[in-house]
Parts: structure tokens; C-alpha cells; sequence
């Protein structure tokens, strides 16, 4: 007889899911109702309103997905390419590969233009592309690439684009709720988030919204949109403004009150204060990595405050070192990917997964871990380190 299953306890800093704050998880537990329930059509109104104030927009259709940011980021392409459309992609990593799949699936032209893993999307490489085609219809790129820990330039992205009057397509997964990130004045046109990231809600719900513009290129379409389910023009006939909603599809009832919790406690924490917190325990980290004599494998000038990658110490077994922190620790971290495997560690402090607590856990697991495996790093010292950050900062 198979039993109920009851997952070990585990701290999460990887590059996502993070930890899910007990008032979500309590959130979600909650009685389910119906997805047409006038009580919760009036919660979705609230989500909607919660992302709008947690994107900086003021889109009408900003809402939530019901599927994994992966749906959130086809949900853009499906709605914005037509065949034959010349689209901009930026690839500094794995995510950047994902965009050229989904633009080429859907008839599109990708034009790639690549910058090292490690490295920020080049401004002047894509002015450069753009300088060349006269008709390219938009810009695609990631801003928080959570394969190598980078953070893009993103306004100064966006400003490119609409200079040259195409539209953007933002992938903000990893950055929403954990690095600055501002819709409307930025004028992005077409994101996708995760709420498994820096939101610390549940995995599978993708939030994504469109601005006029976007809107605007998606009811001038010549084809039909080759997905149903991720049609915007007919999922808004249920996450549309008032009362009169249509069925379209189930919504994820109880994952739904979990993303309204988090964004609640956001809101809550005001989300400049969100930013603030992260970038402070991204310094405690870092200095006490560094104490320890530990490597951060990215620019200081781009490196992402919720997704800390780490270079690998000679002679260190990556997995060993990872099993045993999982195993001594319950403390998950990420591996590299691609060319990265074996080189670096992701260290996430997303979310509710960004506090002193876990800052120091990590390191105190990572010391006695690399430690154990005779790794000649500085013993002692890192907690001090993380702990004189404290001490600056007041907290
Ligand atoms: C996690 C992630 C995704 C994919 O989200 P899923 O929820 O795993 O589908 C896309 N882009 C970036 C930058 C991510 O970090």
C-alpha cells in the first residue's frame, strides 16, 4: 500500500522554487470554491491589481497563467509572432535559447545576437542588428538570467527598442519582486514572470502582462493564433474586468490563494523595500564567500542579488558537495548549467529564501562541506564577514 507522501524538510537556495512562507502554504489550504464563485472572481480582481502594483503598470491585461513560467514565456511569443516576423534575441544563456525555440515554432525569423555566458546582453550588439534590418517587429531578451547569475540592462534595452519602433518581449522571471523592474516607465511591452522565483509562491502559475501597444499588434494579426489555450484575446473572456465571466479553463483555485498570499505579503513589505532587502543579503553573502575565499563568478557591476553564482573550488566534488549539504544541511543549492556545470554553484536567496537566517546557513554549510573535502579555504572567518554587513546596515 502506497502512503501519503510527506516531503522531507528542505531550505531552498537554488534558482528556484525558494521557500514558501508558511502563510502561503497556509493560504492554499484553504477550502476550495468555485473558479466562477463570485467570492473568488473578486480575488482574482485583487491578483490582478497586486501584480499590477508589483510590475509598476497599469495594464488592463495583466494576469497570472496557469502553468509554469515556461507557459508564461510561449503565452508571449505564440500571441506576438506571426510567420515570418523578424525578432531581435538575446542569448546569454539558457534561457535566451528558449526564446529562439519559441520564435522559430511559431514561423518567426530569430535574430540572435550572443554575448558569453557570464556576460550582460550587449546594448551596442543589438543597436547594431538594429541598425541593419528595417523591419524587425521586436526585441527579445531575459533580464534576470538565472543560468549564470546576470542581470541585463533592461531600460536601456527597452529605451533601444522603442527608438527604433519595435516592441519588447522581457523575460522577468528571476527578476520580479527581487531587482528593480518598472513596466510602465520602462515601456515594456510583452513580460513574463514565474511565482516560483523571488515571489516565493507556489511553481506553476506564470504572470504576464501586455501593454496597448502589444495589444495593438496582436488584433492586427493577419493569422490565427496558433494556440488556444494561451490566446490572450480569449482567456481575457475570463480574466477580463466585471462580473460576467466566461469559462475557459479551470483555474488552479488553491495555487491562486497561495499567489495571492505572497503577493499580499509583498505588498505588505512594499516592494522598493523587497529590492532593498535583497540587494543587503546578497552583500552579507558575498562578503563572507569571499572571507572564506570563495570566488563570485560574475561582474560586480551585474550580478544578480538573487542569484549568486560561485566559482567551484579546485578538487571539489560538485555533487558529492551538494548531496552532502542536502544531506547534513537540508540545504539545497544550485548547480551549473550547460558550460558552467562543474564550475560554479547558484546560490538563490529569493523571496522568503533572502533573510540572515539562510545567509548564514549557507555558509556555515558550504564551510564545513568544503572543509570535509580538504578544500584550502579560510575557516572561521566567513561568518564574521557576513555578520560586519549587519552591523553597517543596522539590522
Ligand atoms: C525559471 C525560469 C524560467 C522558466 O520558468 P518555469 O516556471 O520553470 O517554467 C524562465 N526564465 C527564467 C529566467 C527562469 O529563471
Amino acid at each position: 500500500m502506497i502512503k501519503s507522501f510527506y516531503p522531507p524538510m528542505r531550505t531552498l537556495m537554488g534558482p528556484g522554487p525558494s521557500d514558501v512562507h508558511p502563510r502561503v502554504l497556509a493560504a492554499m489550504a484553504r477550502p476550495t470554491i468555485g473558479h466562477l464563485d463570485p467570492a473568488f472572481v473578486g480575488m482574482m480582481d485583487e491578483i490582478k491589481q497586486l501584480l499590477q502594483y508589483a510590475l509598476r503598470t497599469d495594464n488592463p491585461l495583466t494576469m497570472p497563467v496557469s502553468a509554469p513560467g515556461s507557459a508564461g514565456m510561449e503565452a508571449c511569443f505564440v500571441n506576438l509572432v506571426e510567420p515570418g516576423d523578424k525578432i531581435i534575441v538575446c542569448q546569454n544563456g539558457v534561457f535566451g535559447g528558449r526564446m529562439k525555440e519559441n520564435v522559430e515554432r511559431f514561423g518567426g525569423i530569430a535574430l540572435m545576437v550572443e554575448d558569453a555566458w557570464g556576460d550582460a546582453v550587449s546594448v551596442e550588439k543589438v543597436r547594431a542588428v538594429m541598425e541593419q534590418h528595417d523591419d524587425i517587429k521586436a526585441l527579445a531578451f531575459v533580464h534576470a538570467e538565472t543560468s549564470t547569475g546576470v542581470r541585463s540592462d533592461a531600460q536601456a534595452l527597452c529605451r533601444l527598442a522603442r527608438d527604433y519602433g519595435c516592441l519588447t518581449i522581457v523575460d522577468a522571471v528571476t527578476s520580479l519582486g527581487g531587482i528593480e523592474l518598472e513596466v510602465d516607465a520602462w515601456g515594456i511591452d510583452a513580460l513574463y514572470s514565474g511565482t516560483q522565483k523571488c515571489l516565493s509562491a507556489p511553481p506553476g502559475i506564470s504572470p504576464v502582462t501586455f501593454s496597448e501597444r502589444a495589444l495593438d499588434k496582436v488584433s492586427k494579426r493577419n493569422t490565427r493564433i496558433p494556440s488556444w489555450f494561451l490566446d490572450k484575446t480569449l482567456v481575457m473572456g475570463y480574466w477580463g474586468g466585471g462580473q460576467k465571466r466566461a469559462y475557459h479553463h479551470t483555474a488552479p483555485v488553491n495555487a491562486l490563494y497561495g499567489l495571492h498570499e505572497a503577493l499580499v505579503m509583498l505588498q505588505e513589505e512594499g516592494i522598493e523595500n523587497a529590492w532593498k532587502r535583497h540587494e543587503t543579503h546578497h552583500e552579507a553573502l558575498r562578503n563572507g564567500l569571499e572571507a572564506m575565499g570563495l570566488q563570485m563568478s560574475v561582474a560586480a557591476d551585474i550580478r544578480l542579488p538573487q542569484l549568486n553564482s560561485v566559482a567551484i573550488p579546485e578538487g571539489i566534488d560538485d555533487a558529492k558537495a551538494r548531496g552532502q549539504m542536502l544531506e547534513n544541511y537540508g540545504l539545497e543549492i544550485g548547480a551549473g548549467l550547460g558550460a558552467l556545470a562543474g564550475k560554479v554553484w547558484r546560490v538563490g536567496l529569493m523571496g522568503t529564501s533572502c533573510t540572515r537566517r539562510h545567509v548564514m546557513l549557507c555558509l556555515d554549510a558550504l564551510e564545513n562541506t568544503l572543509l570535509e573535502q580538504g578544500a584550502a579555504i579560510h575557516a572561521g572567518r566567513a561568518a564574521a564577514a557576513a555578520a560586519a554587513v549587519y552591523a553597517t546596515q543596522n539590522k
